[in-house]
C-alpha cells in the first residue's frame, strides 16, 4: 500500500502511498508515526490536492479543457498544481507572496507555470485578492482556491487518511497535523472520527497564528518563521471546522527549529519547519497519553511531515536559530 512497485504511465500515478515511519523519540509505550509526504513527485503533500482538485474540476466542467488555473499559494500547492496542470493539459499561473522560498518558485516555473509575486506585507489575503482579479481578467481562467475548496480536504479524506488506517490496521488514537489551509487535518479528521468518534484530533499552528481563537483559546497575533502553517485572517481559515478538533497546539519557531535539526541529526529525516512543529506537538500528545491524561481508542499517534528541508536551504533552515530567523 505504501510502495510503487509497478511501472506506471504518468507522474500523476506516483502521487500518494507515502511511507509511514515511527519516530524514535517520544514515550516508548506510545508510538508516533509520521507520514512522509516529501516522497511525492513534487516533494510535498500538496501533490495530492493538485491532482485531486484538477481531476474533479475537469470532470465537473468547473474548468474548461485547455483552460487556465490561477492560484494563490505559498509554493507547495503551486508545485502540486503545476504537475497536475501540465499532465491534464491546463495552463497555470501562481500568485506567491514574496516571503516564500525561492526554491518553490523556481520549481513552479520549471514545470511551465507563470509565477507572480505579491508584497510580503499584504500577506496571503493580498495574494488571494490578486489571484481573483487575474482570473476575472483572463478568458477561461478559474481559481481552484485551496483555502475554501472542499475538494482540498476531500483529497485527504479519500487518499491520505485511508492510507494511514490501512498501514496501521485501524490502530489510530490521535491525529496531530499542522494547519495551513487545514485541508490535510480536516480530511484526515473527518475520516478518523468516522472510524472512531473518540479519536483525539490536534491542530498545530505557529506561535503568532490565531487558529486557536476558533476553539476559544487566547492568541496574540504575531509574525513567525515556520512556513506553510498558521493563519492570520479569515480568508485563510475557511476550511477549518472547530467541531472536528479537540485542541490547537501552538509551537514556537525555536522549538520547531530545534526539532527539525534533531530530526535530521538523530533520525535521518530531512524535515522542514512545519514538520518540526508537528513533531513537537505529537510528542506532547504522546506524553499525555503515556501519562494517562488522555483517553484515546488506541495508544498510537499519527502525524504528517508535509515536505522536505531541501526546499528551504536558501533560507538557512539548518543554520543557527538566530541566523534562520534573522
Ligand atoms: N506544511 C507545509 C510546508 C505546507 O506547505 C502546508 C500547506 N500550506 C502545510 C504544512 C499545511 O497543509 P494544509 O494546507 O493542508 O493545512
Amino acid at each position: 500500500m505504501t510502495t510503487h512497485e509497478e511501472p506506471v504511465d504518468s507522474i500523476l500515478e506516483t502521487i500518494g502511498r507515502t511511507p509511514l515511519v515511527r519516530l524514535q523519540d517520544g514515550p516508548a509505550s506510545v508510538p508516533i508515526y509520521a507520514k512522509l509526504e516529501s516522497f511525492n513527485p513534487g516533494a510535498s503533500i500538496k501533490d495530492r490536492i493538485g491532482k485531486y482538485m484538477l481531476e474533479r474540476m475537469l470532470e465537473r466542467g468547473d474548468v474548461p479543457a485547455g483552460g487556465t488555473i490561477v492560484e494563490p499559494t505559498a509554493g507547495n500547492t503551486g508545485i502540486g498544481l503545476a504537475i497536475a496542470a501540465e499532465q491534464l493539459g491546463l495552463e497555470a499561473v501562481f500568485v506567491v507572496p514574496e516571503r516564500f522560498s525561492v526554491e518553490k518558485q523556481q520549481l513552479m516555473a520549471a514545470l511551465g507555470a507563470e509565477v507572480i509575486n505579491t508584497p510580503t506585507e499584504d500577506g496571503m489575503d493580498g495574494a488571494i485578492a490578486r489571484a481573483r482579479r487575474l482570473a476575472d481578467e483572463l478568458e477561461g481562467a478559474v481559481v481552484p482556491q485551496q483555502f475554501s475548496n472542499p475538494l482540498n480536504a476531500e483529497a485527504h479524506y479519500e487518499t491520505t487518511a485511508p492510507e494511514i488506517y490501512d498501514a496501521l490496521e485501524g490502530r489510530v488514537g490521535a491525529v496531530v497535523a499542522g494547519c495551513g489551509t487545514a485541508g490535510t487535518l480536516m480530511g484526515i479528521a473527518r475520516y478518523a472520527l468516522e472510524q472512531d468518534p473518540q479519536t483525539h484530533v490536534v491542530a498545530v499552528e505557529p506561535d503568532g497564528s490565531v487558529y486557536g481563537e476558533l476553539l476559544g483559546d487566547e492568541r496574540e497575533e504575531d509574525e513567525y518563521k515556520i512556513e506553510g502553517i498558521g493563519t492570520h485572517d479569515t480568508a485563510t481559515n475557511e476550511l477549518f471546522d472547530p467541531e472536528l478538533v479537540d485542541a490547537v497546539s501552538a509551537v514556537s519557531d525555536r522549538d520547531a527549529h530545534d526539532e527539525l535539526v534533531r530530526l535530521a541529526r538523530e533520525e535521518g529525516h530531512l524535515a522542514a519547519s512545519s514538520a518540526g512543529a508537528a513533531s513537537v506537538a505529537s510528542k506532547q500528545v504522546a506524553d499525555r497519553i503515556a501519562d494517562g491524561d488522555l483517553d484515546v481508542p488506541h495508544e498510537t499517534v499519527v502525524t504528517i511531515f508535509p515536505d522536505s528541508s531541501e526546499r528551504y536551504l536558501s533560507k538557512g533552515i539548518y543554520r543557527s536559530f538566530e541566523d534562520w530567523t534573522s
